[in-house]
């Protein structure tokens, strides 16, 4: 039997083996509640001070209390999107997005619209880059807050975020940024990018699931979303996650001592991929060609299901994804891919790749096999 290959660690990272160590060796399986002042509660405050900062230096802060821990990315984007319209309603009401950002961006945002906000969503191109002159016509003086993720998680396209920002900050709003796939990858600086509010995913780091975390610059007003104690600013109520936040903060220092060569080994499977996937018929790379993260390959085959390949690559031991791993399960042919311009049929033929640690560049022409002979089948039974 043939090892199997992972290729979706956009869907879940395994744990970096590092962070698992950092972890076993964690002050004896015990932390106290960091709200207590007794040792073992100032034990655990340390502990996430020391994360806090870990955290603060991947993605340029300088201060460390502008980063709050919260249960994942979507609480992240909840907090951010909701908290800061929500507090900052006398400026204006009117939310901004672009078309393909992730569902815990869109909904919330969408959802305010119950609380007499507008939302405008921002198009972007058949790369999925934004528009940037369609974003500063949808920006204006009434606009809130902002949302446009630093990188897209099903079609791999780097967001011109300087750019936006300037865009955002020209008309006095905020600017939030996803960095849920990006951060880790990419180098990411909150203040050479303008970015008023950061999203990050702790898995996404090679951290636990479950834990994330939201830098928001200091001065930004945000308004709770839960309401609870006073944990993580009172805008994260509850007590702390302390294990999967000192995890998290070992991933963020690990990912940042360890990007630059890594971005760079995972870059070349990905292209070798790229290049041997776009050689089969009718096969297309959806999302940039070069603004792309370092780790993600992402296609649409004609006359044949993502869900079909899904089942026939796994069948031959080699985990992919088609389309996110979030929307999968509705069925629904992916936003993403209808905001980038392809037909409904077109949107149902894609196939995602993201590698990780674990994958290396011998695995490229079983992989690029595989599909080749997946593919094959598939259309010759197609009714398609
Ligand atoms: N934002 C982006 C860009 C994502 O890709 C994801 C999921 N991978 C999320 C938010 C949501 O993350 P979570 O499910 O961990 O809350």
């Amino acid at each position: 039997m043939e090892e199997r290959i992972y290729l979706d660690h956009a869907a879940a990272m395994p744990v970096h083996p590092e962070v698992a160590r950092f972890g076993r060796r964690f002050p004896d399986g015990f932390v106290g509640n960091p709200s207590t002042i007794y040792q073992e509660g100032l034990q655990a405050q340390e502990t996430l001070a020391a994360a806090r900062e870990k955290v603060a230096a991947l993605v340029g802060a300088s201060a460390p209390d502008s980063i709050i821990f919260t249960g994942g990315a979507t609480e992240s984007n909840n907090i951010a999107i909701r908290g800061t319209a929500l507090r900052n309603r006398k400026s204006g009401k009117n939310v901004v997005a672009s078309t393909i950002e992730h569902i815990s961006v869109l909904n919330p945002a969408k959802d305010l619209q119950k609380s007499g906000f507008s939302l405008t969503l921002a198009p972007v191109d058949r790369y999925g880059t934004i528009d940037l002159a369609a974003l500063a016509a949808a920006v204006t003086p009434e606009t809130v807050v902002t949302s446009v993720h630093y990188a897209n998680n099903e079609i791999g396209t780097i967001e011109p975020i300087r750019e936006v920002a300037e865009i955002v900050h020209d008309r006095g709003g905020l600017l939030h940024v996803d960095a849920a796939d990006a951060a880790g990858r990419i180098p990411i600086n909150v203040k050479r990018d303008g970015i008023d509010l950061l999203t990050l995913s702790g898995n996404q780091l090679g951290g636990p699931d479950g834990i994330g975390a939201l830098y928001i610059r200091p001065g930004v007003r945000v308004q709770p979303v839960i309401v609870g104690g006073g944990q993580e600013r009172g805008l994260r109520p509850g007590t702390e996650n302390v294990f999967s936040i000192a995890c998290m903060g070992e991933a963020a220092r690990l990912a940042k001592e360890e990007m630059p060569e890594e971005s760079k080994r995972l870059a070349a499977i990905r292209d070798r991929l790229i290049a041997g996937i776009t050689e089969i018929e009718e096969a297309y790379l959806t999302g940039h060609p070069t603004m792309r993260l370092p780790h993600h390959a992402s296609f649409r085959f004609s006359r044949i299901e993502g869900e079909s390949i899904q089942l026939a690559m796994n069948l031959l031991g080699i985990a992919v994804a088609t389309g996110s791993a979030c929307t999968s399960r509705t069925l629904e042919a992916s936003h993403v891919l209808l905001a980038i311009g392809l037909a409904h049929e077109e949107a149902h033929g894609s196939m995602v790749a993201t590698l990780g640690r674990e994958n290396s560049e011998d695995e490229v022409p079983r992989i690029v096999g595989a599909i080749e002979e997946t593919v094959k089948r598939l259309r010759a039974i197609t009714p398609l």
